[in-house]
């Protein structure tokens, strides 16, 4: 039977049931259980006016409005601000230990699901690695929850003042392609453990999985909470579906998650914007720290799902001193070296050049069609072979060349020569583009480490880890798929997605 017609199946059987009053999701009822598959839903638009939900509660209407989609899954973003409005009502009403059994729905489904849905996502956008996709999803354990809201209360000869982390209402959020499902559950969590309902426009090339994802998210929470709005999306989503969402009397706050096109578009919407941008990280390798560390570290990071992550290392400077010996180092850990001409070819493939310009260009465009793309698809664009399972390929290239200003997401890193620290902290710099996003250093010396953070001010600051362990993989911290480096609010959490709201006790209630 093909993925389509299964898909098909599954889905039609959880309408029927749904009509029958029965629980939609019963096509398996553990958490990681339910109807999934986006290919077969049929679009809101084109069902019929009026049909009535099913009459469990959370659906029919909605603010005066007819809910045409399903467990959150809406042709029509007015629709599906309107249903995240009264799901949004119905959490307030089920309590904080609601918002606990969502967080622990969806953590849960991640996990029982991460290997389909790792599959589902890399079959759709065909960038990234499997092993990695599943990774992340398992990963969603260490996004913090509830326990992130802890109240300031204030005890003074005026009585008592507490300061409580209250719920926005409806948030409208944008999801990248490189973590289309990780980025929507972190997205979820945080804004459910702060009380919120939110409407998502993913990913033209990356909805059909968050689709299947919030469908049975939806159908879960709705078996134990009687809400199937919480987390909407559109389908199939537009840029005119963002301004719709955007535009929304119900839409409080947004919180996009990609390159410098949404940021803008956010920041231009004039509501409240949280913008997870943009980056190009930077690493400096200053020879005083062990280079085998150093070298282990750039391959995990950079070689991570294919360079996806917006906090992976993209490149690399190197003191001269010890430029050799880290090169060196790149090779025993399992990096391939390409040469001149190599890297040469690579960059033609890799990038598109306005007016036949060369590598020399200042603003090439990335081709997409290598992005994310596996090292044996890179190297054959270089011309050669490597072995199966290489994780990361490398070249000697200058500190201008277009894998190094641009953030190219390939599994290829640039290693830039630097005669002092200084001019590898400006090159960094420059590479780095204002972004504020992440940087990393190899070393055992402070005044290095301080000058760089200073000199960079990015949100992420790694020193002697990998990327990864700027978002607790190997470092201390919590989890988050959305980085707000542009707006400032650092990696999402909990308190990200809420308003202060003061609550004063004049004269009374203190107890001495
Ligand atoms: P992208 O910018 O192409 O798309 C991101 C999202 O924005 C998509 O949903 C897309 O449809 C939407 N979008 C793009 N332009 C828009 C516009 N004008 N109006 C409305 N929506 C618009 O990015 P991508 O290729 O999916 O992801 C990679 C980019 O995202 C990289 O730049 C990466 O650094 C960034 N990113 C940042 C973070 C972070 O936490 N800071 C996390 C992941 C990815």
């Amino acid at each position: 039977m093909s993925t389509v017609n299964e898909t098909l199946i599954r889905e039609v059987v959880a309408e029927v049931l749904a009509r029958l009053g029965g629980p939609a999701g019963a096509a398996g009822s553990s958490p990681g259980g339910g109807g999934e598959g986006s290919g077969g839903q049929k679009p809101a638009a084109t069902r019929e006016k009026g049909t009535p939900s099913c009459g469990c509660p959370g659906s029919g209407t909605a603010a005066g409005r007819t809910v045409h989609g399903r467990f959150g899954v809406f042709a029509d973003a007015t629709e599906a601000c309107a249903a995240a409005y009264e799901a949004y009502q119905q959490l307030s009403a089920a309590g904080v230990a609601g918002r606990r059994k969502v967080i622990r729905i969806v953590k849960e489904i991640c996990t029982a699901r991460a290997e389909e849905w790792g599959r589902l996502e890399l079959e759709e956008t065909k960038i990234g690695r499997l092993d990695h996709k599943i990774e992340k999803l398992r990963s969603l354990q260490a996004v913090p929850g509830v326990e992130f809201l802890q109240p300031y209360g204030l005890s003074g000869d005026h009585g008592i003042t507490l300061e409580e982390y209250a719920p926005f209402g409806v948030i409208g959020a944008v999801t990248p392609s490189t973590h289309s499902i990780p980025t929507l559950a972190c997205n979820i969590i945080s804004m459910v453990a702060a009380g919120n309902a939110v409407v998502f426009n993913a990913h033209p090339a990356a909805y059909r999985c968050a689709v299947t994802a919030v469908r049975t998210f939806n159908q879960a929470i709705h078996r134990e909470l009687g809400i199937e709005n919480l987390a909407c999306i559109i389908e199939p989503p537009t840029l005119e579906s963002f301004q719709a969402i955007a535009r929304d009397e119900h839409v409080r706050l947004l919180c996009v998650t990609g390159g410098p096109g949404v940021v803008k578009a956010a920041m231009a919407s004039g509501k409240r914007a949280i913008c997870a941008g943009p980056g190009n990280p930077p690493v400096l390798v200053d020879g005083t720290s062990d280079l085998d560390r150093a070298a282990r570290c750039v391959i995990e990071g950079a070689a991570y799902d294919n360079n996806l992550l917006c906090i992976g290392e993209k490149e690399v400077f190197v003191l001269e001193s010890c430029f050799d010996r880290f090169l060196a180092a790149l090779e025993r850990h399992g990096a391939v070296r390409l040469n001149e001409a190599q890297i040469e070819r690579l960059t033609q493939a890799a990038f598109v050049f306005p007016q036949g310009q060369g590598a020399g260009c200042a603003h090439p465009t990335v081709n997409r069609e290598l992005v994310g793309r596996d090292p044996e698809v890179l190297a054959r664009a270089a011309g050669l072979d490597v072995p199966p399972g290489t994780p990361l390929l490398f070249g000697v290239t200058p500190a201008d060349h277009p894998f190094v200003m641009e953030e190219q997401m390939m599994p290829f890193l640039p290693v830039v020569r630097v005669r002092t620290v200084e001019e590898g902290i400006e090159a960094a710099k420059r590479a780095e583009h204002g972004y504020k996003h992440s940087a990393m250093i190899h070393s055992l010396d402070v005044a290095h480490m301080t000058a760089m953070a200073r000199a960079l001010e990015t949100t992420l600051f790694v020193k002697n880890g990998s990327c990864l362990a700027g978002l607790g993989n190997g470092g201390e911290g919590y989890l988050n798929f959305s980085i707000a480096t542009t707006t400032g609010e650092g990696i999402c959490n909990p308190r990200t997605f809420t308003r202060v709201r003061r609550c004063v006790m004049v004269d009374q209630l203190r107890i001495f």
